[in-house]
């Protein structure tokens, strides 16, 4: 199973420090009427983030896919082309995903999505996505959810890292605290 490298371990460890990740304690929405879990599938890190997950709320409702959120963005590598419309146009591995957090809300009631990508992640490694770019694919998968499902959807977006030395942990991202360490480290988004 791949590992973090030092850079990358010295990225994340930075954006603790910056207060991007934070404890998911105390940061979560009102998550009381469940959640709908989009996350990588991968069998070695998904039990950790349910478990996680289940400890804040009493209903989960997921969609794995692999590579979880990293699906989603229009312009992410893992958001492979899978076929044509009807109209000519491309049909996306991430507008499948969207259509099934659309009818999994409809169907559950659900307003908030946890939104989970997670390091190390085969699907990232497939796609070259390095501990940055995932960062960035993670916030725009948050805008896109915002912007194509119902008013009123709260999403949650989070990190699962699997630390070097065996510690599983579950982040929330601050967008904001992104922006502004992009900014402060004279970083383009
Ligand atoms: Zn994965």
């Amino acid at each position: 199973m791949p590992q973090l490298d030092q850079n990358e371990v010295h990225f994340f460890e930075e954006l603790r420090e910056a207060g991007v990740l934070e404890d998911v304690n105390g940061n979560c929405l009102d998550t009381s009427k469940g959640v709908i879990l989009v996350t990588c599938a991968d069998g070695s890190h998904f039990g950790d983030i349910f478990k996680r997950q289940s400890e804040m709320t009493p209903l989960i409702h997921t969609l794995a896919l692999n590579g979880g959120g990293l699906i989603l963005p229009h312009r992410s590598p893992a958001n492979m082309p899978i076929g044509m419309s009807p109209t000519g146009g491309m049909i996306c591995l991430g507008d499948i995903y969207m259509s099934q957090i659309s009818v999994a809300q409809e169907l559950k009631g659900i307003s908030v999505v946890a939104l989970h990508v997670h390091f190390p992640c085969g699907i990232a490694r497939l796609h070259n996505i390095g501990s940055r770019h995932l960062m960035e694919l993670l916030v725009a998968a948050k805008t896109r959810i915002k912007a194509e499902t119902s008013e009123g959807t709260k999403v949650a977006a989070c990190l699962h890292i699997a630390w070097p030395d065996g510690r599983k942990r579950t982040y929330f991202v601050s967008r904001d605290k992104w922006t502004e360490y992009l900014q402060a480290t004279g970083s383009q988004s």
